[in-house]
């Protein structure tokens, strides 16, 4: 709650409006204690009375009544009928959308076809149809105001609950033996209920507006009874003669409806779970750069990674989520990531071409050159014209990074003539000469398949199909087999192996399982709270490993055919890259930790293709 206010007032737009709106209801629950005139005296001796006279702080309407006492016993009324109208029509379409959504078939299809009807009238003439039919007043408005939001509510509800319904956390609430009316109530309204939040807080000012109107047509309250719309509607016919009777409530609702539109506005960012995490604007393009110096290129590689330093910005929180890594990778050759979960392994993949989401993201240090141009900071449209052309990424989940809603070979196609100009008929060709690259079988067909149609291995086939597409340099894979069985696993694993050898590709390969660097890379690369701890030619590090977290790392992987063995799982939990204790991050963990371990920096060490950063490794590198 604390973190909701927090954000919501860093939206400064947001908490003008909450300013607004919270002057404005207290005002309004403090009525009945203020001085006032009462608001219907008539007086017609004092009709048309200019503001700022004395007595009449607002002046007076046409018949002779003070405009300061109307318009706060008016806004009073409006308040509470326009949010009244919210919370009723929230309650009964969120209701009405859970159990079209929950229940769907015959169910969803009748509810829905009945809100369908209701939604195929204009709104305000269903308002006033209502309005009709029950007859003038305040509490009927406020009856035909609900009603006609009800449909909005129940199609928002709906669509949301669908999704929900068919979560495995609700699958797992139904073998569990809960009954409908529990699932309901304990498992899909608490995730609709920010939703129906974020809706009402948008909606409200609708409602109040839509009140006036009513009112503003003698629909709403009746005289003497002041509210916003009917105020104005008694002073539609000295518009011009005293436009201060007109002034004075419009400004009002203007005031009241910018105000909760743009608090809703920051109440919605509010409870947005990405925008929560740290940044109430949307991700850039490109990761932002803030950097001071550009070190220069030491190696050689295809590419290299000198002193990279990728941050996360929260609040006043910076998380060192990669921390001076310098890698680099040579044409043909595989090189793997290795670590934890929160490693910064990921992170360091996506800084290379500017992906990490910013804000939070910001790299604040190094460089990635690609054949010697640095990319950290280069315009937009030099990322644009490399991603996915010489530089291509697979990632973890092809399910979600393919269009759920394109055939897979239309998807190929496209990602090719992104970079080429080629013709849609030689694209569609090509794209079925990549699935069969990716064995494939029936690529002609296959290409035609939406993603849902493939099985797990062929979407990632896909994926790796793509990455392929524009025959890049290097190919970034994070983690694309870690969702795959073992012998899909294998398969995939075989086939970037060849495809590497073919082609002369570079592979980036980031996973955190040690059987996979043994099958695939090179090199390896160990990753620790942000920093390389080892590095080396992937024998000599499996068969000598010098960090002790690399060797606690191996005594993890289960080896078949060994015999039993205890596995020995690390102890403790690796740091929040936001504390990062002083000296070795490996420390707490680490059974060979001595006071110099603590004490400061620790650098890595290299000796020839080897490096290690630990003061006193399993092995002396030579
Ligand atoms: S520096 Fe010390 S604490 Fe860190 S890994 Fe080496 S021996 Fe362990």
């Amino acid at each position: 709650m604390t973190r909701f206010l927090k954000l919501l007032i860093r939206n400064r737009l947001a908490a003008l409006g909450g300013a607004v709106i919270l002057a404005v209801v207290v005002l309004a629950l403090i009525t009945p204690l203020l001085p006032l005139q009462a608001p219907n005296v008539t007086n017609t001796a004092d009709r048309f009375i200019r503001p700022f006279s004395p007595g009449h702080l607002l002046g007076t309407d046409h018949l002779g009544r003070d405009l300061l006492s109307r318009l706060l016993w008016g806004t009073r009324l409006s308040l509470a009928v326009g949010a009244s109208a919210a919370v009723i029509a929230a309650v009964i379409g969120a209701a009405v959308g859970i159990v079209a959504g929950y229940f769907g078939g015959r169910i969803d299809n009748v509810i829905m076809r009945l809100v369908d009807m209701l939604m195929a009238f204009p709104y305000i003439l269903l308002a006033l149809a209502i309005v009709a039919a029950l007859g003038p007043g305040l509490m009927n408005a406020l009856i035909a105001v609900a009603a006609v939001n009800v449909p909005f509510f129940a199609r928002n509800i709906r669509g949301i609950t669908v999704g929900i319904a068919g979560r495995e956390f609700v699958d797992a609430a139904r073998l569990a033996g809960m009954g409908h009316g529990r699932i309901i109530l304990f498992e899909i309204l608490p995730n609709v209920v920010p939703v129906i939040v974020i809706a009402m807080s948008t909606t409200i000012g609708w409602m109040i507006l839509e009140t006036a109107g009513l009112s503003f047509l003698g629909l709403g309250s009746q005289p003497p009874q002041a509210d916003l719309g009917s105020m104005l509607g008694e002073a539609r016919a000295a518009l011009i003669a005293a436009p201060h009777t007109s002034v004075v409530p419009g400004a009002m609702i203007l005031a009241i409806v910018m105000g909760i539109n743009l608090l809703g506005d920051g109440v919605r960012d509010a409870l947005d779970p990405r925008l929560r995490s740290g940044a109430l604007t949307r991700p850039m393009p490109a990761t932002s750069v803030r950097r001071e110096t550009v070190p220069a290129p030491q190696g050689g590689g295809v590419l290299q990674l000198a002193d990279l330093e990728t941050r996360f910005e929260i609040g006043p929180r910076i998380y060192r989520a990669v921390n001076k890594v310098s890698l680099e990778v040579a044409p043909g050759e595989c090189l793997g990531i290795i670590g934890e979960s929160g490693s910064g392994k990921s992170v360091t993949a996506l800084s290379i071409m500017g992906l990490v989401a910013s804000p939070p993201g910001v790299i604040t240090g190094g460089a990635a050159y690609y054949r010697g141009d640095d990319l950290i900071g280069a315009p937009y449209r030099r990322l644009r014209s490399l991603r996915g052309d010489r530089i291509a990424y697979i990632f973890q989940d092809p399910q979600a990074t393919l269009h759920p809603l394109y055939r897979v070979g239309d998807q190929l196609a496209e990602a090719i003539r992104v970079h080429h100009s080629i013709s849609r008929a030689e694209a569609e060709d090509r794209a079925i000469d990549l699935l069969t690259a990716v064995r494939i079988p029936n690529a002609e067909s296959r290409a035609r398949a939406y993603p849902h149609e493939l099985s797990g291995g062929m979407r990632q086939r896909v994926g790796i199909a793509m990455a392929m597409a524009n025959d890049p340099d290097i190919i970034i894979a994070d983690e694309p087999t870690t969702a795959l069985d073992v012998t899909v696993q294998a398969q995939i694993l075989s086939l970037l192996d060849d495809l590497r050898r073919e082609r002369g590709l570079a592979i980036i390969f980031i996973t955190h399982d040690f059987g996979v660097v043994a099958q695939l890379c090179d090199r390896v690369a160990v990753m620790y709270a942000g920093r390389i701890v080892e590095e080396g030619p992937t024998g000599t590090v499996l068969d000598a490993p010098a960090h002790p977290y690399t060797r606690r790392l191996i005594a993890c992987v289960p080896e078949l055919g060994q015999g039993r063995r205890r596995l020995e799982a690390i102890p403790g939990l690796p740091p929040a890259v936001d504390r990062l204790p002083a000296g070795c991050a490996f420390a707490p963990r680490c059974d060979k930790a001595r006071d110099a371990c603590t004490a400061g920096d620790i650098a890595l060490e290299r000796a020839g293709a080897r490096a290690v950063r630990c003061l006193f490794p399993e092995e002396t590198l030579t």
